[in-house]
């Protein structure tokens, strides 16, 4: 087992939970795992062939019953032998019918027969521990589960598939080589050992290091890609932000009307981009006002401000550029956005030289003549999130980030300390922490910090 796993996962434990969702469906799915497997089956399970051996990948039907001898339901078992399962330990699938209370019961006698219920994420969290997947790939199981859009599932995917892990190694390999030529240079300084000279040594670590900062690059991208863009749709009263809103969802869901301050609160919706979620904010107009309702609403949209990834700032063309216009343009000197003029069926007032050449855009939203030019303008700031990007391995996590960055600092340090002729001891000092903290990323050191971050965002039965 896994080094520091041992005092968590306990190998004569054997746990059992519901896999599938809480509701009534075709199937339902309870999941065991741990030594006691074949004893459960053999107390409770009786099958509808003559054929009754549980070995490894068989599938049987038969009769689920419970200590008392009661027929639970009829199910079918699939029987998988350690190691070679998804925990790395026996696991035993009982699907039942789909119905919670069956579901209980049947999971009620799998205790008595021996198991206790899993905690969230312990079969990850076991497939870890046994050597099934490393860290970043269990953190990716946990994200699928969770994904919306195809683009994130084929980035997912590749982490679940072990590719950031890969990437890591040669750079650890490195690293390790460095340590090791340093290492040997101190312990040896005596006899004849050949010491690579600073310059080189340093050499040695720059290409870890681009290697580390392309993955730092690519967090930008993988945060869009796993938490969404936040867009916020900003202007005046009456400029026609709901209904671009409505445009840009496809279906009526802002209120539309022509009183100014009807979109009170914000409201949100999330439209898929480019494979990206796209969280949608629809705010109230930024005017003055007295009207208290209106002002929180405001005061709501100024935090919406400062959440956004984007903003789009409406303007009405066909009327001239007013005070509450120049304030929203403001407001949003700090957020890449994009200013979009609306109503260009009607005829056109404004006068936009205060803009100073911002990017911007003509559309209609009650016609829809530019809205698929919004829509690609949007693409574009998707894309320029993602350039330079080997599109293969994308960071994806918090956690991941700040792994890579603090590994990354350990190298410039080192390579800084090599290049000011530091003693070696204290460059390996850099040197190391860079290495424990890829190692911590891959779980081949893992605290409980580490896995209570992990782990805590599971779903039971997984
Ligand atoms: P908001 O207050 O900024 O959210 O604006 P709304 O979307 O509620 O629109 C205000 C008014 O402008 C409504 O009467 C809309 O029908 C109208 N409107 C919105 N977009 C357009 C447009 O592109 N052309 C025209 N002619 N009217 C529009």
């Amino acid at each position: 087992m896994r080094e520091g796993l041992h005092k968590i996962v306990s190998d004569d434990e054997t746990i059992v939970a519901i896999s599938t969702p809480v509701g009534h469906s075709g199937i339902g799915v309870i999941r065991v795992s741990g030594s006691e497997c074949r004893n459960i089956v053999q107390r409770c399970f009786q099958s509808h062939s003559r054929n009754s051996i549980v070995q490894h990948r068989t599938v049987l039907i038969g009769v689920w019953r419970n200590s008392e001898n009661e027929q639970l339901d009829e199910v079918v078992i699939t029987f998988f032998e350690a190691p070679h399962s998804y925990s790395g330990e026996d696991v035993l699938e009982i699907s039942a019918h789909g119905n919670p209370f069956v579901m209980r019961r049947v999971v009620e006698s799998v205790c008595c027969a021996g198991a206790r219920l899993a905690a969230t994420g312990e079969f990850t969290l076991r497939a870890v521990a046994h050597g099934k997947m490393d860290l970043v790939q269990a953190e990716a199981v946990s994200e699928f589960i969770q994904i919306q859009t195809e683009q994130q599932a084929k980035v997912v995917l590749r982490q679940m598939d072990g590719s950031l892990s890969r990437q890591l190694r040669p750079i650890k390999e490195s690293l390790v080589n460095v340590i090791a030529h340093l290492e040997a240079g101190i312990d040896f300084a005596e006899d004849d050992v050949d010491i690579p000279a600073n310059a080189a040594t340093s050499g040695a670590l720059s290409r870890p290091r681009e290697d580390l900062q392309t993955l730092i690059n690519s967090f930008a991208y993988g945060r869009l890609l796993t938490h969404g863009l936040r867009l916020a749709i900003l202007g005046r009263s009456n400029v026609g932000k709901s209904s671009l809103f409505n445009g840009l969802v496809s279906r009526d869901r802002a209120i539309v009307s022509d009183i100014p301050g009807t979109t009170r609160d914000v409201i949100t919706e999330t439209v898929s981009l480019d494979g990206v979620p796209l969280y949608l904010a629809d705010t109230a107009g930024i005017r003055k006002t007295t009207d208290i309702v209106e002002n929180i609403g405001m005061s709501r949209t100024l935090e919406e401000i400062a959440d956004a990834d984007f903003a789009l700032v409406v303007l009405d063309g066909s009327e001239a550029l007013n005070e509450d216009d120049r304030q929203v343009i403001a407001h949003v000197a700090n957020v890449p956005h994009l200013v979009v003029v609306n109503k260009n069926d009607l005829p056109q007032a404004i006068d936009l030289k205060i803009l100073n050449g911002a990017s911007r855009l003509s559309v209609s939203a009650k016609t829809g003549k530019g809205m698929d030019e919004l829509r690609t303008a949007l693409s574009a700031f998707l894309l320029s999130q993602k350039s330079n990007l080997n599109d293969d391995v994308v960071l994806t996590t918090v956690r991941q980030y700040e792994s890579v960055r603090k590994a990354e600092a350990g190298l410039e340090a080192a390579q800084k300390a090599l290049g000011d002729g530091v003693p070696h001891e204290m460059v390996l000092l850099d040197l190391y922490e860079a290495l424990s903290a890829l190692n911590e990323l891959t779980g081949e050191v893992v605290t409980d910090d580490i896995l209570d971050r992990i782990f805590s965002k599971f779903c039971v039965g997984k």
